[in-house]
Formats: C-alpha cells, structure tokens, sequence
C-alpha cells in the first residue's frame, strides 16, 4: 500500500500505527474495536479528500471503511486489512431558509439540535447526544419525535456523495434518484455521504417525562405502556426500558437502582416526550404515572432543546477505554401486533435471567414506538424496509471482553429462545442500526436487498466501501 502517493494529494492527514491520529481514528464506543488494527487512519478535511481516498484505494485494492461518530455497536468501521476513513473531523452543521439543515456526516446529533433551537425547529435525532448524523442516516434514524416526523431519513431533501467509482454526485429526487434511494437506510453501500439537507419542524411546545416503576409490576408496565401507545396521538412518544441493576451489570446503572425500587432486582424505566402543553401529556399518561407501582414521575414543560439534551445524557462514551471493559451487544426485532400476556412472560424472563443467572452480566430490553409517520411511507420507497411494525423491540446485553467465554453462546440461546417464543409477534425484520452477529442482510433490507445490490455493483464495482451488504 503506497501511503505516500495518498498523503500527495490529500489536504487532510493520512495515519498509520503509532501517530496519535491513528489512535484518534479507531477510538470508537464498541471497547474491543478500540484495538483492532486499520492499516490506516485517513482524515479527510471535505467531499474532495473523500473523492480522492476513494479512487486511491480503487487503485490500490484497498477497501475503506467510512466512519463518522463511531458509535456502530459493534464498532463496525475498525476493521484490520481495512482503511478507515474518519469523517468526525467533518462536522459543519447550519440552518438555512426553509428550515432545511445543512450537515456534514461528523456532526453529533446534540449539535444538530442546538443548531435547530434558536429558530424552535425539530427533528426525530435518536437518544444519544454523540451519534453523530453519517451513521444515523445510513441505518433510518428512530427518534423520540419518528411518531410525528418519521425517521431521520425520511426528512432527507439532497446529499452530496461519493461514490466507490470515485465520482462526486449531488443526489436528490431527480438526481441520480437510485442512489437518493439507497441513502435512506441503505447501510452506506454504494456511496460515503459528505453532506446532507434534511428537512426540519417547527416544534412549539414540548413536555418531557421520566417515570419508574419496580420490578414487581414489570409485566403490568409491558402491558399499560403497549396500550397507551396504541391509543395515543403521534405528538406522543414513549420509550419503555427494563433494566437489571448491581455493579457492572450494565452500563451505567447504579449498584441498587432507583430509590424507591426493590434493590438487587430489575426496574422499569418509561421516559418520553409529548409535542404539546403538560395537562394534555399528563391526561395520556395517567395509566403509568398514577399506578401505585410508579416509584418516580417528573413531568416538565420545555423548549425542545432543553427536553433533547436531557433526553441525551452520555457525554465521554468516546473516551478511551481499556479493552477489559465489557461490551454491549446489541440486536433488535419489530413487534407487529398487540402485547399479549404470553409475551409479556418472555420479555420480563429475559431481563430475569440477564439480572440473575451466574454466568451472564446483565442488560436490558427496550421498546419504542416505530409506527405513526413511519408507516406512512412505502416499503420500498426508501432502503430502509421496516414500515409495518408497530415498536422497535432492542435486546441489550452485556457481554464478557472474552469472545470464548461460556455466557457468549448462552447469550445467543437466550435471545433465540426468546425470538421462538415470541413467534408471529414479530415481523422477522432487524434494523441494521442495531445489529447483531445473528443477524443477516436479507434481515435489515427484506425485500430491497436485490436493488440495493444492484445499486451498489453499478456505483462501487470494486467493492471499495466496506458494508454490510455482503458478508
Ligand atoms: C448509546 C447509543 C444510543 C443510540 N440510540 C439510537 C436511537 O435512539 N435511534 C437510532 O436510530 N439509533 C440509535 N443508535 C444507533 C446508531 O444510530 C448507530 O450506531 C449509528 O450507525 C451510529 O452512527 P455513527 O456515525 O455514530 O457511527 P459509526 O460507527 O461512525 O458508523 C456506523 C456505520 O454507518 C455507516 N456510515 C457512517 N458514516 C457514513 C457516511 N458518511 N456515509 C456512508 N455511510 C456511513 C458505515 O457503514 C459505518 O460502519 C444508538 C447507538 C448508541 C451507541
């Protein structure tokens, strides 16, 4: 690999093994990522370094595997024999006329909300401040505000891209409309996006809300939070999480749980936002909040801003951390019909046996709302296929630093027993934003795969991106 001739014609820097750069690179939130090896770390200062990395690497028969805020679950851009191109550094992000938002792929999803609060505007930005847009945008973009507006990508106007051939396109409805296509949760498989226009909402009022319930009454919160959902309006969003606590048993729950809760067991989270004044959120909240089981509630009326940065409270996940640290792993279902008690039993037994067998280390299940305005849209209107479910249902797992230790393979027993019981309930669909070794390509694009294929093969003939598309 000739690292010279790229560093010739680049404005940005190109890193190997041993520059701080390198390192920078790879630092990414999956801890075991953090010490695979790229052979190189290439930062590029905008769309024509990318061009040139790209046709560089055509060239050389090297792939590059694009990363922007690192954040892929299973650290997925670090990848040995592979070089990685870090977009972090590109992270512009603006307002213009028409409430459409200008952004480079770098930008963290906190920044695109402080660039939308001074004109009160709003878009559906997931739950973690540091996701940054480039990797949201491949995989959909589920947010507490998706009821109302969709996903992430079903507010994108234009990109500008490159595609693996090298070619630098602006791509929009009319132009170059298959690769538009493929930008909407296509997974990054034709081409690496160095700026999007997406479309943002006037947002008016916001209430935001934090309940708890304990453990004891976890099956009752899976039933109340599935028939509120049902019959809530789409300003209404709400996620249900149910998590085990004691040390390092998940990421950062404290030892005993919240006060009020049984400690030593799991507990019930349910936080949300309503795109409208208190009294009316708290109306459709009373089943959960006015439950004798509801050890905590904290209902406020805010700005939009204010309720997103405190619905994104993990700042330093990027910070270096040592490779004993345990991962999460992460996979994720779509629910299609209503809970029922049966499922409910397989839900609440997989967080109790996360909490309590031996050898596993903890975890949670979350579920969150993938219908409303997310459904309205075709399944192959976008890469994206996923737009019959009704929740989005994560596993969490934590797992050992040890790819060979006995509770990995106990891990993959206990998530496809779950599946098998939980049969016609869910769709069969994954979403690639949480995916997960089981998981397969036919599983996040179902009936897109062949176009998106097809796509990729006339834009990336050398398979120079590396993605998810093939295994
Ligand atoms: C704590 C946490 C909370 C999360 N919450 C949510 C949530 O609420 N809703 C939700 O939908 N998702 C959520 N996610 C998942 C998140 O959307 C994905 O992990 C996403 O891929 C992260 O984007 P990134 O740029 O930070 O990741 P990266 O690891 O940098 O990128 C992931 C992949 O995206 C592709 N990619 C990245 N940049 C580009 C580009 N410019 N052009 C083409 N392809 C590109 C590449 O294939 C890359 O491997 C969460 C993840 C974490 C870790």
């Amino acid at each position: 690999m000739d690292i010279d001739s790229l560093r010739g014609c680049l404005s940005g820097e190109a890193a190997l093994p041993g520059n701080p750069v390198y390192d920078e690179g790879r630092t990414v939130w999956h801890p075991p990522a953090r010490y695979r090896e790229p052979l190189a770390v290439v930062r590029p200062t905008g769309t024509g370094d990318v061009a040139r990395t790209l046709r560089w690497a055509r060239d050389e028969g090297v792939r590059v595997s694009p990363r922007s805020g690192g954040h892929s679950f299973d650290g997925f851009p670090v990848r040995p024999g592979c070089v990685l191109l870090d977009l972090s550094p590109m992270r512009d992000a603006g307002l213009e006329a028409k409430g459409l938002l200008r952004v480079q792929p770098g930008s963290r999803v906190l920044a695109l909300a402080e660039a939308l609060a001074p004109a009160g505007r709003a878009l559906p930005l997931g739950d973690c401040g540091t996701v940054a847009v480039g990797g949201l945008m491949a995989g959909g973009g589920f947010g507490y505000a998706s009821r109302q507006f969709g996903l992430t990508i079903d507010n994108l106007v234009e990109a500008t891209v490159v595609t693996g051939n090298g070619e630098v396109l602006r791509v929009d409805a009319d132009n170059a409309p298959p690769l538009y296509w493929s930008c909407r949760g296509g997974g990054g498989s034709a081409c690496i996006v160095t700026e999007f226009v997406i479309r943002s909402f006037v947002a008016g009022q916001v209430t935001a809300f934090d309940i708890v319930w304990d453990w004891a009454a976890a099956r009752e919160a899976l039933l109340g939070f599935d028939a509120v959902i049902r019959s809530a309006p789409r300003k209404f969003d709400l996620k249900l999480k149910i998590r085990t606590t004691g040390d390092g048993r998940f990421l950062d729950s404290a030892a005993a749980g919240p006060q009020g809760c049984t400690p030593g067991t799991p507990f019930v989270e349910l936080s949300g936002q309503y795109l409208g004044p208190r009294a009316e959120a708290e109306a459709l909240l009373a089943p959960l909040s006015d439950h004798p089981a509801a050890q905590k509630v904290l209902i406020r009326q805010e700005n939009y801003f204010d309720a997103v940065r405190e619905l994104l409270p993990l700042p330093g996940l990027n910070d270096p951390a040592p490779p004993t640290l345990r991962p999460m792993r992460v996979a994720s279902d779509f629910v299609e019909g209503e809970l029922r008690s049966g499922d409910v039993d397989v839900l609440v037994g997989f967080v109790d046996a996360l909490q309590h067998a031996r050898d596993l280390w903890g975890g949670c299940i979350l579920l969150e709302p993938a219908d409303g305005a997310v459904n309205d849209v075709a399944s192959a209107a976008t890469a994206y296929p996923h737009r019959k479910g009704r929740l989005v249902l994560q596993w969490e797992m934590i797992e050992s630093s040890d790819p060979h230790a006995a509770g990995t393979a106990r891990l993959d027993d206990l998530l496809s027993n779950a599946r098998e019981a939980l049969g016609p309930l869910l769709t069969g669909g994954r979403y690639v934003n949480y995916a997960d070794r089981m998981d397969t390509a036919e599983d996040w694009w179902s009936a897109n795969l062949g176009k998106l294929r097809s796509i990729a093969a006339a834009h990336d003939r050398s398979r120079t991106i590396v993605s998810r598309l093939y295994p």
